[in-house]
């Protein structure tokens, strides 16, 4: 028999890499449209965070307004950390066999903080899982067809890749679970779909994030709930990236009193440490997977790490007041954003937002890019909107401080001049 040697495993310890080694590995094993991504960012190498700021192998620092929705509680939150490193030493993962309290500790934290009547949590371990866990609860109801809006943005396993409307994200994987897209914010092209079919499931964002921070007409929330129990429709409020406080509410739900069938939570709930999401659901949209718990399962989802993140991290939201801090930053920071740019002129075609969910429409999605690119090169960090590219997104954290602030107004101003010396 021939004896078994260890592989050689070769490379430097992470955090001693070059830039160029790391581009290297990154052409070789994880692609070269990644590695060309971050040449385009300038091959800066992020080792290590802290509150609102990341910091650079080079010594430079970033205030990070971007992290597409998920730091809500800033990085490397000491409560999260804390719960989380304590948790690894004692009990990471599960047997999956017995009782475990954090899991019960996690459901009972989130369910606290839901609208009422949304007491069932089902732990997932991203976003795009907890939409797929809920097209499967709709089916399990026996409803088939699927209801999203244009421009919405769920995710992309393929269950919830039928609801995320890009045909860029789409076309290659067709086909795909038949869906129906609506105009977003629109009650009466719902009302028209609805009426048009058998029972759906609609999916809908309070806010769309990724579609570039569309905010619908008041009202609207009211009216798709509504419409949906007037057909017999399941109501799924995705609020993955809305949720746990970002809109200066504790829910996009709250701000209508509204109460879905299904309300999908992520980004947040990882307090900014360890992946994990969940659907939150009402006792008789659960009902399928309170009858049989092995109808939907994955053997990492409400692992105990995880279960220790977001239940650090629900309790530290509302124990720090983050979403009263949320929306009174907002307000700040989108009256600096606006004053900033406002020698930009017609440049900048909107700035609109709720709470941290703040969104800047350019005229153009060149102008777009090299507004991302100015405020980088300023020490800020913002996203494109993934279904939106006119569109730069903030998505900041609750734990912005006075210099933080600050920063974010010195980066908008030189990122503001140097646009304006491009556009003469
Ligand atoms: N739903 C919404 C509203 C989102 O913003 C996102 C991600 O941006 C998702 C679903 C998918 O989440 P994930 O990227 O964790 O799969």
């Amino acid at each position: 028999m021939t004896p078994v040697t260890a592989p050689t495993v070769r490379g430097t310890a992470p955090q001693e890499s070059s830039v160029a080694d790391v581009l290297d590995a990154y052409r070789k094993h994880l692609g070269r449209g990644r590695a060309r991504l971050a040449s385009m960012t300038g091959g800066v190498m992020e080792i290590a965070s802290y509150g609102a700021r990341v910091f650079a192998a080079d010594g430079r620092e970033y205030v990070d307004c971007g992290g597409y929705g998920v730091f809500l509680l800033g990085h490397c939150h000491p409560r999260v950390v804390e719960a989380v490193v304590a948790q690894v030493r004692r009990h990471p993962l599960a047997s999956r066999l017995l009782l475990e309290p954090v899991a019960a500790a996690a459901a009972t934290a989130l369910a606290e903080i839901t609208p009422p009547g949304l007491d069932y949590v089902h732990f997932v371990n991203s976003g795009a899982e907890a939409t797929e866990t809920a097209i499967k609860l709709a089916r399990a109801h026996g409803l088939q067809r699927l209801i999203s809006a244009t421009g919405g943005y769920h995710g992309k396993t393929t269950g919830a890749l039928a609801l995320t409307a890009k045909p860029f994200y789409q076309d290659p994987f067709r086909p795909l679970l038949p869906a129906e897209h609506i105009p977003y914010g629109d009650a009466e092209a719902l009302a028209s779909a609805l009426a048009a079919g058998p029972a759906a499931c609609v999916v809908i964002e309070p806010v769309q994030g990724e579609g570039g921070v569309v905010l619908p007409p008041p009202g609207y929330l009211r009216d798709v709930q509504l419409l949906c129990v007037q057909y017999g429709a399941f109501f799924v409020l995705d609020e993955i990236q809305t949720g746990l406080g970002r809109l200066g509410t504790w829910w996009g739900a709250d701000t209508e009193d509204v109460r879905p069938d299904v309300l999908l939570v992520g980004k947040n709930l990882s307090g900014g440490v360890i992946p994990v999401a969940a659907a939150v659901a009402t006792a008789e949209a659960y009902a399928p997977f309170d009858r049989d718990p092995f109808l939907h399962t994955s053997t990492f989802a409400g692992a105990p790490v995880a279960m220790a993140a977001a239940h650090a991290a629900v309790r530290t939201i509302a124990e720090e007041g983050l979403v009263e801090q949320a929306h009174l930053l907002g307000i700040d920071l989108i009256d600096r954003v606006r004053d900033t740019l406002a020698p930009l002129g017609d440049a900048v075609a909107d700035i609109r937002g709720k709470g941290l969910l703040i969104g800047i429409e350019m005229r153009d999605e060149a102008l777009a890019g090299e507004l991302v690119l100015h405020l980088l090169e300023a020490g800020l960090l913002v996203n494109h909107s993934l279904n939106a590219h006119r569109v730069v997104r903030l998505t900041p954290p609750a734990v912005l401080t006075r210099s933080d602030l600050d920063r974010i107004s010195e980066a908008f101003t030189a990122a503001s001049a140097a646009l304006l010396k491009g556009l003469h």
